[in-house]
């Protein structure tokens, strides 16, 4: 890629904001220089700037299933049974699928304003449980839409090897799943050699659960593994899943997790949704990441995280769209923050202090959680900093006379994704004027994958 310089009405940088600004990337995709004025041989692209968004955790497969879960069934209907609809779907999808699922989801996620998902990956198998010639094989199929749709990944193979506390015997359901250590080092290793030398990519692990994984099978895995990989693990998501730790161990699933294993920055708790107020201070002091995913945890009735509590303890937090019940950062900012406005009856709960932008202060903490989360060189329009950069449409009736922290706080509380226009991804741009560049052909694709699961 030839060097390029970019100019931009205004820009937030870690300087704050900033108006009439050129940014400089290298061959490479790095932000070389950031600079006031317009560059010569600079492209104009007008809009308001700031830094893409890491998606930091996807279920690239359930895009499938949007709108065919939202009908009352004969019973109670709860995340189980949520489940059970996914694992009939998780079922059937061939790695063409999977390819033609993950590029379509990457495209809109692109077009939302992220540059970089977390592939949290557990389809590994076969529909019988056999493994594929290469037992990366579905993985390999992430990174392959991932460039196909020009969105960094940092894939996150899911070790699961057991269907309940305590290493009960998994269900015909989860078959595609299972894996014991050496098979999925295997993976880990797979991913690592495709993942080499590409800017973009990068490669951790996901223990899908302490239901799925002994904390011996997760020890043997993490010393096995290079220090940057990243480890991203769901607990405390359900109040079922709570209460079944808590038969089996005596503790919760935070306390559990913390017991066994030293949270560090590496770690990224999905969810974490159900925690005492010790466990919420404890989980924020371990530095460990709170991956939370909003929109999908009230779509499945998960219920609220703490967040003002987290926060309050200078808890670091990032988010992903899980289930891509819908795939936006501004509406999973807007979910979190409205969640506790509810729970609170109050205002303004996660702006972190008097006079501060709610929107703001959400946005640069997913933005430093997600960056550290995916272990990717992203999170800030800086130099040394990969050219992740997404642009709102300042000619946008809603940003009629908007600048600055208000037209951020305009986006994620009321434009959501009609404002966003552009998108630059290792300096590359991938969105322009509301349209990816590839997006007719992938669209063709999954199009031509819905109507094979069709069938
Ligand atoms: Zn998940």
């Amino acid at each position: 890629m030839e060097s390029r310089k970019f100019h931009f009405a205004s820009a937030l940088t870690p300087q704050g904001w900033l108006s009439d600004v050129t940014v400089s990337v290298d061959g490479q995709g790095m932000i070389s220089t950031v600079q006031t004025g317009a560059g010569e041989g600079a492209e104009r692209l007008s809009g308001i700037a700031v830094p893409a968004m890491p998606n930091v955790h996807s279920h690239a497969h359930q895009r499938f299933m949007l709108g065919l879960a939202e009908r009352a069934g004969p019973g109670a209907d709860s995340f189980w049974t949520w489940r059970e609809a996914m694992y009939g779907f998780a079922l059937r999808l061939s790695p063409e699928d999977l390819e033609a699922v993950a590029a379509q989801l990457y495209v809109e996620m692109l077009k939302s304003g992220f540059s970089v998902v977390g592939e949290f990956q557990y389809l590994h198998h076969q529909p019988d449980g056999t493994p594929y010639a290469d037992p990366a094989e579905m993985s390999l199929r992430c990174f392959a839409a991932a460039q196909h749709a020009g969105i960094g990944i940092t894939i996150l193979p899911t070790l699961y090897a057991f269907g309940g506390f305590g290493g009960q015997d998994p269900v015909a359901g989860q078959r595609r799943f299972l894996n014991k250590a050496e098979r999925f080092l295997k993976i880990v290793d797979n991913l690592s050699i495709q993942a080499g030398g590409h800017a973009l990519r990068h490669v951790g692990i996901s223990p899908h659960s302490l239901r799925a994984v002994t904390p011996e099978l997760l020890r043997e895995v993490i010393s096995a593994l290079p220090e940057n990989a990243p480890i991203h693990v769901h607990v405390a998501e359900q109040v079922k899943e709570v209460e079944d730790c808590l038969a089996f161990s005596g503790r919760r699933p935070v306390e559990l997790l913390m017991q066994h294993f030293d949270l560090s920055d590496r770690w990224t708790a999905i969810h974490a949704t159900h925690m005492t107020a010790a466990e919420t201070a404890a989980l924020a002091r371990s530095g460990a990441i709170a991956g939370l995913c909003p929109t999908t945890e009230a779509n499945l009735g998960d219920g609220i995280f703490p967040a003002t509590g987290f926060m309050g303890e200078r808890g670091a937090i990032a988010i992903g769209s899980d289930s891509h019940i819908t795939v936006s950062p501004a509406e999973d900012l807007r979910m979190l923050e409205y969640s506790q406005r509810l729970r609170d009856l109050t205002r303004n709960a996660l702006a972190g202090g008097p006079g501060r932008s709610t929107g703001r202060s959400l946005y640069d903490a997913a933005l430093t959680g997600g960056a550290r989360s995916m272990r990717q060189p992203v999170g800030a329009i800086a130099p040394g900093l990969r050219a992740d950069i997404t642009i709102l449409d300042a000619a946008h009736p809603l940003l009629a006379g908007r600048a600055g922290d208000a037209a951020l706080d305009t986006w994620i509380f009321s434009g959501g994704n009609a404002l966003v226009k552009d998108v630059i991804v290792g300096g590359a741009h991938v969105v322009k004027d509301r349209h990816h560049i590839h997006e007719e052909t992938i669209a063709r694709d999954f199009r031509a994958a819905l109507r094979r699961l069709d069938t």
